[in-house]
């Protein structure tokens, strides 16, 4: 639904669908209108639409992989649009292609607060070599997670070889967001506790780089400090099965220093893990887990939806509150068991 100007009523807009192939090569074609245009279509929520949208996506699957997929996290304020702009400039300064994509857990309640708003990183939206889509709107974090990584497939297969998915770091998006990506960076900044900044152990725990922003001036002594205090932190969290000693850098992304590092860092990474096999094994275990999560998605759903169940679940309930069966007993029979 759009909104008529002048009526000031809500006007269904008109999707005019193309074929799939016209889709796919445009996509290869690496045409960002179509791709856009795809992604609008795989986030659709209208039944007609999602053929298509599969369709479009086995299409590309074959061109996908290429990229390297960096998650962003750090709670509002930070700086992680500052930081992705300064970063993704540098990353297409040296001929790569970067886009950029959002999970917000905010976007289901509201109108989302990250990237809702190019303007937010406007360098990097006019950069012919960037890409950058706001969050996919859903119903669950579970539906927008799927549209990001179906949107990251595009993506790869549009020639995208950085993929950034940013999302505000509070507790609710970043494990699906480690689980779309093969490198997880988190922003903080000094001067205020880990508890101030709403990142919880396991988040820290979840990083493979920690990056203390604003780092420059008179905060600059401040940032040392809490980069040792991170680093003490991580000392005392159990090795990673990547074998990766998780770095804890400084930067200023307004300055913008210490972002040509952190393209290093997540290069050392890419060679560390691909020669040691993690790099392959953490994204075949990605696969399998959306497979496993969406699998046992559809299972409950089609459980729950079913009528008999329904009536069936319904007097099990009442059973159990009349103290006839036992709440376990009940979930048993409630599948014939
Ligand atoms: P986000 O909410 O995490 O995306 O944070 P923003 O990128 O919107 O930044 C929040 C505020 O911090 C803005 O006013 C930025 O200009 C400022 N900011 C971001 N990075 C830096 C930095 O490196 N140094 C300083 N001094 N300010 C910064």
């Amino acid at each position: 639904m759009g909104l008529d100007r002048n009526l000031q009523r809500p006007v269904r807009l008109t999707l005019k669908r193309q074929s799939a192939s016209y889709y796919i090569d445009g996509i290869l074609k690496q045409d960002r209108v179509i791709l856009s245009q795809a992604i609008t279509l795989i986030e659709s929520t209208r039944k007609e639409d999602y053929q298509l949208a599969q369709e479009v996506i086995e299409g590309c699957l074959p061109h996908t992989g290429n990229s390297t997929r960096i998650g962003i996290t750090g709670v509002p304020g930070v700086g992680k649009s500052t930081f992705i702009e300064a970063f993704g400039k540098e990353l297409t300064s040296q001929g790569n292609k970067v886009a950029v994509l959002a999970i917000d857990p905010t976007s289901q309640s509201s109108r989302g607060s990250i990237l809702g708003d190019k303007t937010r990183m406007n360098e990097l939206a006019t950069d012919a070599n960037a890409f950058i889509r706001p969050s996919a709107s859903g119903n669950t974090l579970g539906g927008v997670a799927q549209k990001t990584q179906e949107s990251l497939l595009l993506c790869e297969a549009a020639g995208y070889n950085y993929i950034i998915i940013e999302t505000v770091g509070v507790g609710q998006s970043e494990t699906e967001v480690k689980n779309l990506t093969d490198f997880f960076l988190l922003l903080m900044i000094a001067g205020a506790g880990d508890e101030l900044q709403g990142i919880k152990r396991g988040i820290m725990e979840m990083a493979d780089a920690i990056l203390i922003n604003k780092a420059e001036g008179d905060i600059l002594p401040l940032a040392k400090q809490a980069q040792r205090a991170y680093k003490n932190a991580i000392h005392l969290f159990p090795p990673k099965d990547s074998d990766w000693i998780v770095p804890v850098e400084l930067c200023s992304a307004l300055n913008k220093t210490g972002i040509k590092e952190v393209i290093s860092i997540i290069e050392s990474y890419k060679n560390k893990t691909t020669i040691n096999g993690y790099f392959e094994e953490n994204r075949n275990k990605q696969q399998i887990h959306w497979f496993t999560k969406k699998l046992n998605e559809l299972i409950l759903q089609d459980f729950y939806n079913e009528s008999n169940n329904q009536d069936r679940i319904e007097k099990l309930k009442q059973a159990i509150l009349s103290k006839q069966i036992s709440p376990f007993d009940a979930a048993n029979k409630a599948i014939d068991r």
